[in-house]
């Protein structure tokens, strides 16, 4: 099976799967989400504070598919993280999209313990309503999850935060896994910066006569990490999902598993 076609179950949403590898869309137009729809995306990950949830759209109707044939993910941005803002925030998100249900719907950024659970509430009535089918979080650490579990026995089906080979979060993984939420790397590019330099990535890329991104994209799909990498770029959008014909040995895995966190992008 084509890595473009992988997915991995939420185990804290029972029967939901989500791809593997899936588009982001930040700063990106709806002409490169056609191209990343032609190329096999089988995800796109949105939010609100984007303003990409109408290209999303519009970039699939150009490749003659509906926003339904796609697992879309949005996000609830902080001026909306009350009870009214969330409904308020959803119905927009669901008119962009032209969905009635959106597959998964994440807390962009976390706030106080109490507004974090107002808006989790909310969110868990838009997942019994059968709104969304996936609920979860973004950029929240163990504490974070932790205060939300004191009011809620719903837990995340993901935790969206950023991770790449020069910046791996393995506690906060490790805690992920623990709690059964599945982690997407956002940035999984490093932004496009050193990390695509790094002389290990180099290294293994050569080996493999691959790229560095899609090496660091291969070493995060191989972890059971979901990845959403960005590009504009016609020739990379194709380049980030083209990660069939190699695989990276337990020796590989292991030499970008032990590099060291890069302190300056
Ligand atoms: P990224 O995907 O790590 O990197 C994107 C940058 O890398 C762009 O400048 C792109 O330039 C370049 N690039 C892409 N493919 C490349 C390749 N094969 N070789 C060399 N350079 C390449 O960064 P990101 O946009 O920060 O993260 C990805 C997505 O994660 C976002 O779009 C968004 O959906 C999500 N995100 C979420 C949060 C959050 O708070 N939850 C925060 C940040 C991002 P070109 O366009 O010129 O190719």
């Amino acid at each position: 099976m084509s890595v473009a076609d992988l997915t991995i179950p939420l185990t804290n949403a029972p029967g939901v799967e989500m791809p593997l590898i899936g588009f982001g869309t930040w700063q990106v137009d709806h002409a490169a989400v056609a191209v990343a729809a032609a190329a096999g995306y089988r995800a796109f990950d949105s939010a609100t504070s984007y303003h990409t949830e109408r290209d999303v759209t519009s970039g699939l109707a150009d490749e003659g598919l509906a926003p339904t044939d796609r697992f879309l993910t949005t996000k609830i941005w902080r001026t909306d993280m009350s009870d009214g803002g969330v409904r308020r925030a959803f119905h927009l998100s669901s008119r962009n999209f032209g969905v009635d249900t959106v597959d998964l719907l994440l807390i962009h950024w976390p706030q106080n313990a109490k507004s974090n659970l107002e808006t989790w509430k909310a969110m868990e009535d838009l997942l019994d309503a059968g709104q969304v089918r996936a609920i979860g979080v973004s950029n929240f650490d163990a504490a974070d999850l932790d205060a939300l579990a004191t009011g809620s026995d719903v837990v995340p089906a993901v935790n969206q935060i950023e991770l790449h080979p020069r910046r791996q979060r393995k506690a906060l993984v490790a805690e992920n896994r623990q709690r059964g939420i599945v982690t997407t790397a956002y940035s999984p590019l490093g932004q496009g910066g050193p990390v695509l330099q790094d002389p290990e990535l180099v290294a293994v890329a050569a080996q493999h006569d691959v790229t560095c991104a899609q090496v660091a994209l291969r070493w995060l799909v191989q972890k059971g990490i979901v990845a959403i990498p960005r590009s504009s770029n016609p020739e990379r959008i194709r380049q980030n999902i083209a990660l069939d014909g190699f695989a990276l040995d337990d020796g590989q895995m292991a030499r970008i598993d032990s590099l060291p966190r890069q302190l300056a992008n």
